[in-house]
């Protein structure tokens, strides 16, 4: 593990990486959404140690990264003008175009689809790494498959230490959630995954954006699967997930009394919350943990992943998660928790609760 300082990185260490990268190896480094794990994303070999590594089904597309708008045509067969608008709007920055593919970009990353998903992330490491390997970097998240994301230097180690060559450590990433994956062939686009840009910012400069079904963005496939990444379990701790949705007052009550019943069947509760309901909590659940605030909900996206994952180390056999708005960032949020919580989900109401799912 490499220590560099995120804002005067040492350039020449990570010319060290990039020369893995070149000879073929892997190499995870910070981005602002998820740390990447890095390689050749021209070399066919180098990426199949990517899907080895993570133990990732090999029907998941990668995303490439790129150094500058201009790379993406090192990829892509063409940039058309709302996909150049959206470059120029939101790169370097949380946004995956997904366009049809150059021949010299392997079907390994593309999974075997005709289109490709690339974009610029806004770190400088990750930026320098990408330029100074000369090629687009294909890098999923460098956590193992279906595991919570990693969002620092730790959870990569936790997660690939002995599969991978390098981390290059730039501190916690600021975003914390992946980037929006947005399919450009389709009219309008469509958010094939939420992410970091949120849609109402892509509205601004889009007008008309589509938005893949609400439970295929929810839970996973339900009809043909745009995405193939989304019909996989994902970012789950190893402790079962239970997503509580609803008004934030319905909400509280509801984890409340879930947490009495599973003390009454000897069980231990932790409960991952807001800034806003922490105090409800005290002294009832066996673990409260604090992912932000509902008012500000960039900082709940920061903290979600590492948030999950510290309830592993809680000794806990269950955790409730809170539910947040779904607008903007927050739809983000959701999907991440719903697929946390594999599908283990209860809709509280202030009179009665129903469990739909
Ligand atoms: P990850 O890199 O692990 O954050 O996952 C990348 C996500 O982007 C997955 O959900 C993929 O299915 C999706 N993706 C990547 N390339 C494409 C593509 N060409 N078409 C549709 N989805 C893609
Ligand atoms: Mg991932």
């Amino acid at each position: 593990m490499i220590r560099l300082d995120p804002g005067r990185p040492d350039v020449a260490e990570i010319r060290r990486a990039a020369e893995v990268i070149r000879a073929g190896g892997l190499v995870a480094f910070p981005t602002e959404t998820v740390y990447g794990l890095g390689a050749d994303g021209l070399s066919a070999s180098a990426v199949g140690r990517i899907f080895a590594a993570k133990g990732r089904p090999q029907d998941n597309p990668l995303i490439l990264h790129v150094a500058t708008p201009e790379d993406a045509h090192r990829v892509v067969l063409g940039v058309p003008p709302l996909a150049q608008a959206l470059m120029e709007r939101f790169w370097p920055g949380p946004l995956t175009l997904v366009l049809p593919k150059r021949p010299e970009v392997p079907d390994e990353v593309s999974a075997g689809l005709a289109t490709v998903g690339v974009r610029m992330p806004d770190n400088t490491i990750a930026l320098t790494l990408i330029a100074e390997s000369g090629v687009p970097v294909a890098a999923p998240s460098a956590n193992v498959s279906g595991r919570p994301s990693p969002t620092s230097a730790d959870h990569v180690i936790a997660d690939l230490a002995g599969k991978i060559e390098m981390v290059l450590d730039g501190g916690p990433t600021t975003v914390g959630v992946e980037s929006t994956v947005l399919d450009m062939t389709s009219s309008p686009p469509k958010v094939l995954r939420p992410g970091g840009v949120t849609v109402e910012e892509l509205e601004q400069v889009l007008g008309d954006v589509a938005v893949a079904s609400a439970d295929f963005v929810a839970m996973g496939p339900v009809g043909p699967v745009p995405s193939p990444g989304m019909k996989y379990t994902h970012y789950a701790p190893k402790t079962p997930v239970v997503l509580v949705e609803g008004e934030m007052g319905a909400v509280a009550n509801r984890i409340l009394r879930e947490v009495q019943a599973r003390h009454a069947a000897g069980e231990r509760a932790g409960v991952m919350c807001s800034r806003e309901t922490e105090a409800l909590y005290a002294g009832h659940a066996d673990v409260v943990r604090v992912a932000g605030s509902r008012q500000d909900l960039s900082t709940v996206a920061a903290a979600l992943f590492a948030t999950l994952r510290l309830f592993d180390t809680d000794g806990v056999d269950v955790v409730f998660a809170e539910g947040f708005d779904q607008a903007g960032l927050g739809f983000a949020i959701m999907n991440r928790l719903r697929r946390a919580s594999g599908g283990r989900i209860i809709h509280a109401h202030v009179e009665s609760d129903v469990d739909v799912i």
